[in-house]
């Protein structure tokens, strides 16, 4: 097996783990009921963008190779950092959903006794969950090495970023007021102490 063969086996086991993590949130938290959806089109477009540069495209590089001039050279250590911050992803992953629990939403919805999730990765980042996202996208580029299709998975998490960060702080801002306000006085957004 090549080196490349490993990188593109680790990318195929870590996107099965993080599928295994969000489908047993996804049930837990779907039992609070919706109070408040500001689900739009926009956010679907963002969700799409995002689905396509993080799994349908680069699963059909997997299976193709296509585009194979775009490849770069695998080394032992761009495996290893790749399959790296991809476990990192995984393991932010899970804890936002946990810190999250029965708040968590695919779209940007209210629930009945929604609260305000403020510890663990949310005392220091607002969105740590599209942190986790960002580390995918950075494995990806590893493990699979390939400039256009990292590239492509940096355009759909920054389409799906962009589209919905506003408005999600929005929709907090008009369900919790003053409480989020000095939230986002004392937290950043995506990276710790910096953005
Ligand atoms: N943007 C967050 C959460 C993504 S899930 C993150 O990246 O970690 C999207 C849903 O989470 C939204 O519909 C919103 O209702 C809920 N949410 C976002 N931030 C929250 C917080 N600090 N506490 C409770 N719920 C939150």
């Amino acid at each position: 097996m090549s080196l490349a063969s490993v990188g593109e086996a680790i990318w195929v086991l870590g996107i099965v783990a993080w599928y295994v993590i969000r489908y047993s949130f996804e049930r837990r938290a779907k039992r609070a009921r919706i109070v408040k959806d500001k689900n739009s089109l926009l956010d679907k477009v963002g969700l799409a963008s995002a689905l396509f540069g993080l799994a349908i495209f680069p699963v059909f590089y997997v299976i193709s190779g296509i585009p194979e001039a775009a490849d770069f050279p695998v080394h032992l250590w761009t495996v290893i950092l790749g399959g790296g911050i991809f476990l990192s992803a995984l393991v932010l992953f899970r804890i936002t959903h946990k810190s999250l629990g029965k708040n968590w939403s695919i779209t940007l919805q209210i629930r009945e006794q929604h609260c305000l999730v403020r510890t663990g990765p949310y005392a220091l980042v607002r969105h740590p969950m599209y942190t986790s996202f960002l580390l995918m996208v950075s494995g990806q580029f590893f493990l699979l090495a390939n400039w256009f299709v990292g590239l492509l998975g940096l355009l759909g998490f920054a389409i799906l970023f962009f589209l919905r960060v506003d408005k999600e702080e929005e929709m907090m801002l008009d369900k919790f007021g003053q409480q989020y306000r000095s939230y986002m006085g004392t937290s950043k957004r995506i990276i710790p102490f910096v953005y």
